[in-house]
């Protein structure tokens, strides 16, 4: 039965979380705002004993089945990732023993990959990966990339260039991890020529070239990668994929990672806006402004209503992600929720922060306060993995029943 409460075996981990976000991440996030490009190391240093403490836990969803136990790794991440969010976004994507390269490496690569790639997460040392799909003419069409991969006996050589990968500093040059490379083996044949390759750190070719400065969540380290006649070997092409044979299976794997990873990015959208909901509050609460609920709309404040309806928005997207989360657990297909909970918690973020910035004034301007940082932070949740259109189209051509060529 899906329940909405945090599981009991749950509730220990995200209460020692919230003491982390509390103690650590509120007080190091706006030097680590200020300082963009400075590595997090006490932080990432701490949260990767911390997780190796808690049973040697890794970011990413399993994707394995584990018989006779109840499943709940995604509820768990779920929850992990929203009070890690609350505490600070941009270091929450700082934290190590996974990242978007192991939720690759999960939904797509065989048992033997999962072995050999995942284990290093759970080392003595912090390591982190990401995923390169974008390229500088490839975002939301992730079918347009170019980047090649060509065979050359035991190994692939690859080219090209990558562009907007989170932790992609932290994954190739700070510490011995790897990025998921998309690339095509065969540029005429569309999805049906996209696979999937993993390059570890220091291997030749694969330069880190800049490293952005951004927005928001300026903690994350946001590189762009060239693949310069970069050879992996071939048992790096991650599942059991013919390699002659045009299939949309290595194109697929894209998808089963979003499915996983895209309820986790609704999560944090949701940290941060619970935060800015509390912040309100509390400012709220020393004008002697308390919310009174339970009355009828129509004796309410607007300022009562503004509250209460930032509520409901945090509350309603909290549930489809909940949702998401308990079938992805309950190993359900997901496509459809994942993107519902996304969109739903993109928006509810951005508008949270925003009012929540207005009915402040000053306060909320204020960068003597977070919740502009907050105000910042929010808008990531609504363009990667998927922008806000784009998960509408996906969400529409399930409910339609329209294939991709349909609907586009
Ligand atoms: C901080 C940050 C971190 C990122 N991390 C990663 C990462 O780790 N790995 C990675 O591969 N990429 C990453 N990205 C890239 C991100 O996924 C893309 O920016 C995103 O997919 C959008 O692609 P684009 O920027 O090329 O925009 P475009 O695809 O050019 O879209 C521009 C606008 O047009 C809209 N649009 C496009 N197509 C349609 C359509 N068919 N219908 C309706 N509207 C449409 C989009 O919604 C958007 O509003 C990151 C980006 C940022 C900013």
């Amino acid at each position: 039965m899906i329940s909405f409460e945090i599981p009991e075996s749950i509730r220990q981990t995200v209460t020692m979380i919230e003491a982390v976000a509390i103690e650590m991440m509120r007080p190091a996030a706006r030097y680590f705002d200020d300082h963009e490009h400075e590595i997090p190391w006490d932080y990432i240093n701490f949260m990767h004993d911390v997780l190796g403490a808690a049973g040697g836990m890794t970011m990413a969803p399993s994707q394995t089945p584990e018989d006779g136990k109840p499943r709940q790794d995604y509820q768990q991440l779920a929850h992990y990732v929203e009070a890690l969010s609350w505490g600070d976004a941009g270091l929450y994507l700082c934290t190590p023993r996974g990242g978007l390269g192991a939720a690759a490496v999960a939904a797509s690569g065989t048992s033997e990959q999962k072995a050999k790639f995942l284990a290093r997460f759970k080392g003595d040392k912090p390591v982190f990966s990401a995923m390169a799909i974008t390229e500088p003419h490839a975002g939301s069409d992730t079918a347009a990339i170019k980047a090649t991969a060509v065979r050359d006996g035991a190994e692939w050589v690859l080219n090209g260039e990558k562009i907007f990968v989170t932790g992609g500093h932290k994954s190739l040059v700070d510490t011995p991890g790897f990025v998921v490379v998309w690339a095509t083996i065969d540029p005429s044949a569309g999805r049906k020529g996209i696979r999937s390759f993993v390059v570890e750190a220091g291997t030749p070719g694969c330069t880190v070239t800049k490293v952005e400065k951004k927005l928001g969540i300026r903690s994350s380290d946001t590189a762009s990668i060239v693949l310069q006649n970069c050879r992996v070997p071939i048992e790096n092409m991650l599942g059991k994929l013919e390699e002659q044979k045009r299939t949309t299976e290595g194109y697929k794997g894209v998808m089963r990672t979003f499915e996983a990873t895209r309820p986790l990015v609704a999560a944090s959208a949701l940290g941060i806006a619970r935060a800015a909901i509390e912040f309100l509050k509390e400012r709220l609460a020393e004008h002697g402004i308390d919310i009174r609920y339970g009355l009828p709309r129509s004796r309410l404040t607007n300022l009562e209503r503004e509250v209460i309806d930032m509520e409901i928005m945090l509350r309603s997207a909290w549930l489809l992600t909940i949702r998401a989360v308990w079938m992805a657990d309950e190993r359900v297909p997901i496509k459809a929720e994942a993107s519902m909970s996304k969109i739903k918690a993109g928006d509810a973020v951005v508008r949270i922060t925003q009012k929540a910035v207005e009915l402040l004034g000053p306060l909320g301007y204020s960068r003597e306060h977070l919740l502009e940082k907050w105000f910042r932070d929010a808008k990531i949740n609504d363009l990667y993995e998927g922008t806000g259109q784009i998960n509408r189209l996906i969400v529409a051509r399930r409910i339609l029943g329209y294939s991709r060529e349909e609907l586009s």
